[in-house]
């Protein structure tokens, strides 16, 4: 019998055409690929001061417990993430990262006859989750170059591209890769004017790092909008990115569908613990935005410095347009440094940093200002 060699071909159209997500490169596999050692990363937002100490403590306790199942229902995380923002228990789904609460939604809502829509420069997962189930993909025009945020998410050309088979709308707030967000009564325009058939997922995983007068906290619109969902991760500001663990807020109708679909068992016990763990140390959080603030300044002034442009940016990282983001980004290797080329965002000419330690900044500032007079 000869093989069957074309399995591809058995895969459902979008899973064919489907290009898998890159995520930053793993320190060890720079260990391996290079050798190299003494590896800075800051290449996927990753909090530059670790975990709460709180949480750990957390996470070594459930760890003594792992031969048990993890509570299906979160309720202990649930009940603390409902009183934090003042929802009812039941609007609540867990994820396992938020990533996985938008692939639900996908699941949930998408068929191939449906369409989902976001901005060219959005998160890579937006596209993915799309494709996987065979919708399509509308991908509306960003802001100019010019724009006061630019690259950004511009709402006006979501709306144009409404039509009656788009079901889904996922905007990041702040946007990832740009940095850039919407104010709030420009974000609620939009969603009063969005039809109540079609879902409006907001993307809050920058939440706690955003600093600037005008920034929405949507989970307290989610009383006025029954077709808004609020997605936010523990991947970030708390540190937990390694634990897999983010949740959707929305109306309890649309979290009994989520939580239909979802694996029973998707958020593990340790990640749970964590969590719960926290978001009881505030003092951890707050460090850690202040921290974000002076690193934010910090790189856009060496950028400035060098004369390079930057996207400002109100999240962890940050866009500085190098050139030859390609050589840049491989240079930057070789100094052990990980930072994200975004060619596949379509930006062009930029590489994307996360915001790190003073020291952190301080060398990738260097680092960089030898990458770029090595490529003049
Ligand atoms: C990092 C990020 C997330 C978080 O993903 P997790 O699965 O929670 O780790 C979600 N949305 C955007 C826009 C992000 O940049």
């Amino acid at each position: 019998m000869e093989d069957f060699e074309n399995f591809t071909q058995l895969a459902i159209p979008g899973v064919q055409e489907l290009k898998p997500y890159q995520p930053g490169k793993p320190i060890s596999e720079l260990e391996r690929e290079y050798g190299v050692s003494n590896i800075l990363k800051l290449a996927s937002n990753e909090n530059p001061l670790g975990p709460s100490t709180l949480a750990v403590a957390a996470a070594r306790q459930a760890l003594t417990e792992v031969s048990l199942y993890p509570d299906g229902n979160g309720f202990e995380l649930k009940q603390a993430l409902a009183k934090l923002h003042s929802v009812p228990q039941n609007s609540i789904t867990l994820g396992n990262g938020s990533n996985d609460v938008l692939e639900l939604l996908a699941r949930t809502f998408l068929t191939p006859a449906d369409n989902a829509i976001f901005s060219k420069h959005a998160f890579a997962v937006y596209p993915i989750v799309t494709q996987a189930v065979g919708a399509q993909a509308l991908v509306s025009t960003p802001n100019s170059a010019d724009h006061d945020q630019p690259y950004g998410y511009n709402l006006d050309e979501i709306q144009r591209l409404i039509d009656e088979n788009t079901k889904l709308i996922f905007i990041a707030n702040p946007n990832n890769p740009t940095g850039t967000w919407i104010k709030a009564t420009e974000l609620e325009q939009f969603i009063q004017a969005v039809p109540e058939n079609v879902i409006v997922v907001v993307d809050e995983a920058y939440f706690e790092y955003v600093q600037v007068t005008d920034y929405p906290d949507t989970s307290q619109w989610l009383g006025r909008y029954p077709n808004l969902v609020v997605t936010r991760t523990f991947s970030k500001a708390y540190g937990l990115a390694g634990l897999r663990i983010g949740y959707a807020l929305s109306n309890p109708e649309i979290a009994d569908l989520l939580n239909r679909v979802r694996q029973p068992f998707n958020v593990n016990a340790i990640a749970q613990a964590a969590a719960l763990a926290a978001l009881q140390d505030r003092s951890h959080i707050e460090k850690s935005v202040t921290l974000n603030q002076q690193g934010l300044r910090q790189l856009a002034n060496g950028f400035t410095d060098q004369g390079l442009s930057y996207i400002p940016s109100v999240a962890n990282f940050i866009c500085v347009q190098v050139g030859e983001p390609a050589q840049v980004y491989e240079t930057l290797l070789r100094a052990g440094i990980i930072v994200r080329p975004v060619e596949n965002y379509l930006l062009p000419g930029f590489i994307r940093i996360t915001v790190g330690s003073s020291e952190d900044n301080r060398r990738v500032l260097a680092a960089l200002q030898q990458a770029v007079k090595k490529r003049l």
